[in-house]
């Protein structure tokens, strides 16, 4: 099967100064990610995550090399995706519904047709927060939800328009850690239902473990894929699997790569 994601000696510098200077925020980054995969990036702070992020999405457009994403080379930002990052940034004048239905109101197709089918888009988005614990706290506003409750209703209002792709960036960072596992059990459930891909970028090396298909690992200065590590564990995966020595062997050994990289000189400069 063609990838879905697919990075081709990837490499880019922020702006033509950098450029002449040949001062890359990553290097040479070829990845693959298979249709409905789910993978994680993981690295020391400035190391091209966020980067990586904007050229998967065509924020950014690479310096060398090429992404394509469902078969075609990214030339600028792509409908397909949905993302959410570390803060909610929910709109705190709208209730939670309508926050989910935003990009419903803003991407085609679903703009031109909102206003005709707005009963069909509002039961849509219910079922959506109903998979997700929200049932009840459609018509809340942000500020009367939970932490936790927030970043759920922000990755439903991520799916609603049923992306091909999602994009996560530190998603869990600000929560608590009991929070953060019953939305690591959330996410895994609405992946295993609409199969959607997922590029998780975290620091939590536990969370990429317990969620991805594949981790991959990257290195700072320059900003390079080192280490690219299949979790075979199967699915669908309990938090049980967390407590168990196979897991906390996987997470030792992603701690070692990044305990690598963080001695190695360049990384110190
Ligand atoms: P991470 O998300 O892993 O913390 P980033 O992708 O934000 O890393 O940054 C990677 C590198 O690119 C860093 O050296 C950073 O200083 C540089 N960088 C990030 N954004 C810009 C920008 N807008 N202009 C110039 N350099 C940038």
């Amino acid at each position: 099967m063609p990838p879905f994601v697919d990075f081709r000696k990837v490499w880019l510098a922020y702006d033509d100064e950098l450029l002449a200077r040949r001062q890359f925020a990553v290097e040479d980054i070829s990845l693959q990610a298979q249709p409905g995969e789910f993978i994680a990036i993981v690295g020391p702070s400035g190391c091209g995550k966020s980067t990586f992020m904007k050229l998967a999405t065509g924020l950014k457009r690479p310096s060398q090399g090429a992404v394509l994403v469902d078969g075609r080379e990214v030339a600028g930002p792509l409908k397909i995706t949905g993302m959410a990052f570390q803060a909610p940034s929910l709109l705190p004048w709208r209730s939670t519904l309508r926050n989910v239905l935003l990009p419903l109101e803003i991407v085609e197709p679903h703009r031109s047709q909102f206003r005709a089918r707005r009963a069909e888009y509002d039961a849509k988005a219910r079922a959506l927060l109903a998979s997700v614990g929200l049932a009840g706290y459609e018509d809340k506003f942000p500020w009367q939800l939970s932490g936790g409750m927030q970043q759920r209703a922000s990755i439903c209002r991520a799916l609603i328009h049923e992306p091909k792709m999602l994009l996560l960036d530190e998603p869990f960072g600000a929560l608590d850690a009991f929070t953060r596992e019953e939305l690591w059990c959330t996410l895994r459930d609405l992946q295993a239902a609409q199969r959607f891909n997922v590029i998780l970028v975290t620091h939590d090396l536990r969370e990429a473990v317990f969620l991805a298909d594949t981790v991959h690992v990257m290195s700072r200065g320059p900003g390079r894929m080192l280490v690219r590590r299949e979790i075979g564990f199967e699915r669908p995966r309990d938090l049980a699997l967390t407590y168990t020595r196979e897991f906390s062997d996987v997470v030792l050994e992603l701690r070692e790569h990044i305990g690598s990289i963080r001695r190695a000189p360049e990384a110190v400069s």
